[in-house]
């Protein structure tokens, strides 16, 4: 097992040391805690250089890490989530109706039951809901854009962590339904993206070119989810 060496505060933060029969140094940060994983006989003087010139990189980490949790998504009363990319608040209502409701500026959820796993129950399968109203149809469209009608089998819909989409070798395409909090040009995107797949089942320069046929701004998209994924999670 490893041992907790060294904790060191000569920096702006502190970092533990875990000695192991590795032969470099590496960095790990997690929930803004920093750890260096080294050589069970480094010397403190090396690790500390190490950890000096990551300096920049490791409070880059910290500020980025603490920046994902404070925007993480939060279902509750009072608080912003955004569905199509506008941001609305949520106002929980507790009554004999079970219900969720989207109006221009809020999130309405009605509920029997005022707990968070009902509030969040209730949200998800709202939005799993919204995700088949639109994302099906747009899908079925736009195989049929792409001449690929034929290939496509069906649509379903899962929240997972890792991915926004995947195209099953026999035309199943899945959508993470969380994607209906993103803007729609980038749901369209996604819905691009998937059904490109239904030609090339790889990310050759091929396939973007059948994504940019439909979706010009592909890129553009791309970096928006890389940017803005971790809001809609409730985790980091
Ligand atoms: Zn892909």
């Amino acid at each position: 097992m490893d041992e907790i060496c060294n904790l060191n505060s000569t920096y702006l933060f502190d970092f533990e040391v875990h000695r192991s029969k590795r032969k470099s140094l590496m960095l790990f940060i997690k929930g803004g805690k920093v750890e260096v994983r080294a050589p069970r006989f480094a010397s403190t003087k090396w690790i500390n250089e190490f950890v000096y010139s990551q300096k920049e990189w490791i409070l880059g980490e910290i500020a980025r890490q603490r920046r994902h949790f404070r925007q993480r998504l939060v279902i509750a009363d009072g608080r912003e989530i955004t569905f199509l990319g506008r941001p609305r608040t949520i106002v929980v209502l507790v009554g004999p109706q079970q219900e969720v409701r989207a109006t221009r500026d809020f999130l309405f959820i009605y509920t029997r039951k005022n707990t968070p796993e009902k509030i969040e129950k209730l949200f998800y399968a709202w939005l799993k809901d919204k995700a088949r109203e639109y994302m099906t149809v747009e899908t079925f469209k736009v195989a049929r854009q792409l001449g690929l009608r034929h290939k496509l089998k069906d649509v379903s819909y899962r929240k997972t962590k890792s991915k926004w989409g995947h195209c099953c070798q026999d035309g199943t395409i899945q959508f993470n339904f969380l994607a209906m909090m993103a803007p729609r040009a980038v749901i369209n995107y996604l819905v691009v993206h998937e059904c490109s797949h239904l030609k090339y089942m790889d990310h050759s320069s091929r396939f973007w070119a059948v994504v940019e046929s439909l979706c010009p701004d592909y890129r553009e998209h791309r970096e928006w989810l890389a940017d803005n994924g971790h809001r809609f999670w409730s985790q980091i």
